[in-house]
């Protein structure tokens, strides 16, 4: 019955648990694409090329950007990061909905492409509560944390400009709140395949 997937867009800041969440929607949520970014930034630990990120050296991400191969991409935190377009325009068509996990400059690019997207910003309960997450999940060394809550409190402010809001004070809460906009979503009568269930009532 569906013409084809939605193409729905997460972001918030660096530590509001993005990563987590779109884990457990990984287990839960049948038919949900995960798109992998393209980046320039070094692998962390356990991080694997193909799968976390496609780990592109700089002219080869540069390579993607003029061969006009990227939906969209960002310099984050001094390093670039984009949305190879192919693999999700693919899985779109075949009616399955593509789950981007990117920062609020490439949802805008993904908006004015795509306007029928969705955005999701997922936010921490409080500033406090963002840096004891980024300091206890020990990635990242003090100057990058401080980084990252500069960045943040930018980001936070682009939350208006979002369709849905996500609190995440709890994962369980705030995984089914992202799902419950997934559901609701795929209700839309402009990704439904009208014609043929019209035709069931001819
Ligand atoms: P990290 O280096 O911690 O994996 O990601 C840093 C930031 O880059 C996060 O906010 C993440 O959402 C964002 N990001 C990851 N992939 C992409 C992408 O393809 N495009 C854009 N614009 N941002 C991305």
């Amino acid at each position: 019955m569906r013409k084809k997937g939605n193409l729905i867009v997460i972001s918030g800041p660096s530590g509001s648990g993005k990563g987590t969440i779109c884990r457990a929607l990984f287990q839960e949520v049948p038919d949900l694409h995960f798109s992998v970014s393209a980046t320039t930034r070094k692998p962390r630990h356990g991080e694997k090329d193909g799968v976390h990120y496609f780990f592109l050296t700089k002219p080869a991400f540069e390579n993607m950007i003029t061969g006009d191969e990227l939906l969209e991409w960002a310099d984050v935190y001094g390093n670039y990061y984009g949305t190879p377009t192919e693999p999700l325009m693919k899985a779109l068509e075949t009616g399955r909905d593509v789950m981007l996990e990117i920062d609020v400059q490439g949802a805008f690019q993904v908006r004015n492409k795509y306007p029928g997207c969705v955005l999701i910003f997922l936010i921490p309960p409080s500033r406090a509560a963002l840096e004891h997450r980024l300091r206890n999940r020990g990635t990242d060394s003090d100057d990058d944390i401080e980084q990252r809550l500069r960045w943040a409190e930018k980001e936070i402010g682009e939350v208006v400009n979002y369709d849905y809001v996500v609190i995440n004070g709890e994962v369980e809460k705030a995984t089914r709140d992202v799902y419950a906009v997934i559901k609701a979503e795929r209700c839309r009568p402009a990704l439904l395949d009208i014609e043929s269930l019209l035709h069931k009532y001819r």
